[in-house]
């Protein structure tokens, strides 16, 4: 990285903006499907290696000019983020934890060797992009503004090299709740049902899997496939002979187990860089610890929650639900919040048998609601932790 420090950094502050001289209708919300509908506007700064950052811009969102021989094309150096902007009882905007996605985000460049930039400024065009297109930011509760801040390799040519030029943008896409449920009934969420995989891998030591690169996704793309012609509707992404588990689609996992005393264990594996450091898993984990410290409530009547990072395997899983004590199971991520699994499939000598979660009333079970409804309630500014939740 000689000489960088020479060229200009991403710089907020030489923002130009062109508004939109048509702004689109907002569909009905029914039609969100997740990360279909894209707002009015986008950022774009482009960072070339004798220059550096370019001024960055808010224009028109509209298609990019790539050259078909760009690093991005050829050896998906894509790296992105995922984060949402919610509106607070006031009408204003806000932000959950913005300072973790945009430290990944930096973490992920490095990895694919993409040129660096001042994650403050990041952060700041975000906060001008959600102020100008503000009025899709919804209203209701569980819909929010996704954010899909991206950086992509742009040096042309096939030469097999890191990409010394780049493009960084961001753009909106307003979200409803992931996995709809049925409106009608009482349900909150459906629980999702996800496939154990052993024969494919996610991620592995020395791998990309703590990173938020392109890359770990579409890699994903066949077994998902084959999970969903199986009828499941994620995978649970397992790792080496043991089966340990990692993750559930793009989302961490947790497992409630029950004790022999009143209490209950939680358990999420351990980041050991073939895990997805997410914002949420770190937020229930902050959330489970205040609230055995007594330095915070949850809410509904639950037991003493003991959290801790720990390895399990399908074993485990299936020992603890044999004895009855594997009492919820769940996923976290900024897409979902909190994603109930009512099922866990797992090949067993060639034959596929299921873990079955134990049912709840409303879809989701206390614990797992109760981390839901606490953590919704931070972002949507309804009640303050720290200084999660952050005013645009
Ligand atoms: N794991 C993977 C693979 C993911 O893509 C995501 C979504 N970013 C997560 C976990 C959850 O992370 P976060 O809570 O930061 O959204």
């Amino acid at each position: 990285l000689e000489g960088i420090s020479r060229v200009a950094d991403l710089d907020a502050a030489k923002l130009t903006i062109t508004l939109s001289k048509t702004l689109k209708p907002i569909p009905p919300r029914h039609t969100w499907t997740f990360g279909t509908i894209m707002t009015d506007h986008m950022v774009i700064a482009e960072f070339d290696p004798e220059i550096g950052w370019s001024s960055p811009e808010i224009k028109p969102r509209d298609s990019l000019k790539i050259d078909p021989a760009s690093s991005c094309i050829q050896y998906g150096t894509t790296v992105f983020e995922g984060m949402k902007a919610y509106i607070d009882p006031n009408g204003k905007p806000r932000l959950f934890r913005p300072d973790m996605n945009m430290a990944r985000f930096a973490r992920s460049a490095e990895r694919m060797a993409l040129p660096p930039f001042n994650t403050d400024q990041v952060l700041a065009l975000i906060k001008q992009l959600i102020i100008v297109d503000h009025r899709w930011i919804p209203q209701f509760t569980d819909y929010s503004l996704y954010i899909r801040p991206t950086l992509m390799g742009t040096r042309l040519g096939l030469g097999v090299a890191a990409s010394d030029h780049a493009t960084l943008c961001i753009f909106l896409s307003p979200t409803g709740p992931y996995f709809p449920s049925d409106e009608s009934s009482k349900v909150k969420a459906k629980p999702i049902s996800v496939l154990a995989e052993s024969n494919v891998v996610r991620a592995w030591p020395g791998g990309t899997g703590g990173h938020k690169v392109a890359l770990n996704y579409s890699a994903g793309f066949l077994p998902l496939r084959t999970a969903q012609k199986e009828g499941y509707e994620q995978i649970l992404w397992l790792l080496g002979e043991e089966r340990r588990v990692t993750e559930a689609g793009a989302m961490n996992v947790f497992v409630v187990v029950g004790r022999d005393d009143e209490g209950v264990d939680l358990f999420t594996p351990p980041l050991d860089g073939t895990i997805l450091p997410g914002v949420t898993r770190d937020s229930v984990l902050d959330l489970a610890h205040a609230y055995m410290a007594g330095e915070t409530s949850l809410p509904g009547t639950l037991p003493l929650i003991h959290a801790r990072e720990r390895i399990f395997t399908v074993a485990d899983l299936q020992r603890w639900s044999a004895e009855g004590k594997l009492l919820e199971a769940f996923g976290a991520g900024t897409a979902v919040i909190i994603a109930s699994i009512g099922k866990i499939g797992f090949h067993d000598q060639g034959e596929l048998k299921n873990i079955v979660l134990p049912a709840h009333e409303n879809g989701i079970g206390p614990i797992a609601d109760a981390f839901r409804t606490r953590i919704l309630d931070i972002q949507e500014g309804k009640e303050e932790w720290k200084i999660w939740s952050v005013p645009v």
